[in-house]
């Protein structure tokens, strides 16, 4: 029976590439010039308000999305009711004030103080120095009961990107043994105190956990480690203080959209290719009077958001021999969230998918190219550089593999569970002038777009997913890669 069905494959596989001719004139046809207008100025309208998430903006973009997908022929994923998976997230309000007292010196909010989570009251409770607050450490301070205070970072990890994942572990220990605040003294030349009171002073998403939060969690600056030296001497307090106001934590839900086409191959359709791009931007900010206060998001990402509706709309007529699975997420911007969330509660098991082929933008300056994040780190490469070939555009890879994009968008949240994963976005061979004038500013408008070029990007991209769709070999990580190990994981590859 399998080896029927293998042959059954092969054959559909082979009738597939022979029809490649006919394709690529169906793409042409199917790809609309007018109508993918229609939808980047619908998503990057000033009524639309930057679509941010938790806004009721950032909800009709999603039911537009769901609508479209509908239409274009995606249905409901199976066993599912409807098109949107809720996101839960935790949205937090810096503190409008919070004063820190011990001995006889006072630390305020904002120059000497910073809360990563708070939690509005006043706490009397004696204070403990834990130095970096390691499990071993924690229970040495007999912390019960107490505000701990700790150096920011581990014993053998100071660098200063973990010291965010490596405080919430050390919060969640606090918390099991009893202590009643944590506070960490933070000294980082990589990431100065001017960055985090810029990020602290906005508003905050996590993912909601099962607990929800009410708990404080801050920083000392210590950037002289004047600090240090003294916590080290003092080691305990008989008493101290924490007083907070103003601090505003709230659950919310979100959506993040998913629609599905099912394989024409009953021996292929269980394997299926993730369509994915964020539909979220950053929404509305205070300017002077007289200036555009809506970031419209058109590059970052209607274009992207489109890119996924325009491939449903030629796989709803023309359907594939494996599956496709479209997801329009959320919470991008505010941290990659609705991917995160979608990734660690799938609606379909992730073995079967065969790879992540995202959509994100910041802008173009080169319309004879496309570049494709992470373009040379799996073996869909080449059917990559072929589909955009066929409609006269070079694939490129990262010009600017300083900025670590790979991992600053949707596609990293998939790679770290194994899937192949990358992101194409329009031509940008550098991140210039031409692509800062309008990256997360308020002049990335659909007004100042090329949609001749856009259509022969979605051309380009639509052939690409389609070969990769009907591959005789699944792609795979390249040997060596960062996310290789996790990829033989998730497949069960020797
Ligand atoms: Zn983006």
């Amino acid at each position: 029976m399998r080896k029927f069905a293998l042959l059954l494959a092969t054959f559909s596989l082979l009738f597939f590439y022979a029809r490649s001719q006919e394709i690529v004139e169906q793409i042409e046809r199917s790809v609309n010039q007018d109508a993918v207008e229609a939808h980047i100025r619908f998503l990057a309208s000033d009524e639309l308000r930057g679509r941010m998430t938790g806004t009721p903006e950032n909800k009709i973009a999603a039911k537009y999305i769901a609508e479209r997908l509908r239409s274009a022929g995606a249905t409901l994923l199976p066993d599912r009711d409807s098109y949107h998976q809720q996101v839960p997230l935790l949205r937090s309000d810096a503190p409008s004030s919070a004063v820190f007292s011990f001995d006889d010196q006072e630390l305020s909010q904002w120059d000497e103080l910073l809360f990563i989570t708070a939690a509005n009251g006043t706490l009397s409770a004696p204070l403990v120095f834990v130095g970096y607050g390691s499990e071993e450490e924690l229970k040495k301070g007999k912390i019960e009961g107490k505000i701990v205070v700790a150096r920011a970072g581990a014993e053998d990890n100071k660098e200063a990107r973990a010291f965010f994942g490596i405080s919430r572990e050390k919060v969640e220990m606090v918390k099991e043994m009893g202590g009643v605040a944590l506070i960490e003294l933070y000294r980082s030349s990589e990431l100065p105190w001017s960055l985090l009171q810029n990020y602290f002073s906005g508003t905050k998403y996590t993912l909601d956990g099962p607990t929800g939060d009410s708990f404080s969690s801050g920083l000392i600056n210590d950037a002289e480690g004047t600090w240090l030296e003294y916590f080290s001497s003092k080691k305990k307090l008989k008493s101290s203080e924490l007083t907070i106001e103003g601090a505003d934590t709230r659950s919310i839900e979100v959506p993040n959209v998913l629609g599905w086409i099912e394989g024409a191959d009953p021996a292929l359709k269980d394997e299926y290719l993730i369509i994915s791009a964020h539909f979220d931007h950053v929404g509305v900010k205070q300017v002077p009077a007289g200036e555009d206060s809506i970031w419209n998001g058109a590059r970052d990402n209607a274009i992207g958001t489109t890119a996924l509706l325009t491939t449903a709309e030629f796989f709803g007529m023309n359907r594939p021999a494996r599956s496709i699975l479209f997801l329009a997420c959320n919470a991008e911007e505010v941290g990659l969230l609705g991917s995160r969330y979608y990734s660690e509660n799938p609606w379909m098991p992730l073995d079967k998918a065969i790879f992540n082929f995202n959509n994100d933008g910041a802008g173009y300056n080169n319309k004879t190219i496309m570049t494709v994040i992470g373009l040379e780190r799996t073996s869909a490469d080449t059917m990559i550089m072929d589909g955009a070939k066929t409609f006269g555009l070079t694939a490129i890879q990262d010009p600017v593999p300083e900025q670590n994009l790979y991992d600053r968008s949707d596609n990293v949240s998939f790679a770290a569970k194994g899937v192949p994963a990358i992101t194409a976005a329009p031509g940008a061979d550098d991140f210039d002038e031409e692509v800062l004038k309008y990256y997360h500013q308020p002049a990335d408008e659909a007004d100042n777009l090329d949609y001749a070029y856009l259509a022969d990007y979605y051309r380009a991209y639509i052939l690409a997913a389609y070969k990769i769709l009907h591959a005789g070999e699944r792609p795979f990580w390249k040997s060596g890669d960062k996310y290789e190990e996790a990829g033989k994981s998730l497949y069960s590859i020797e």
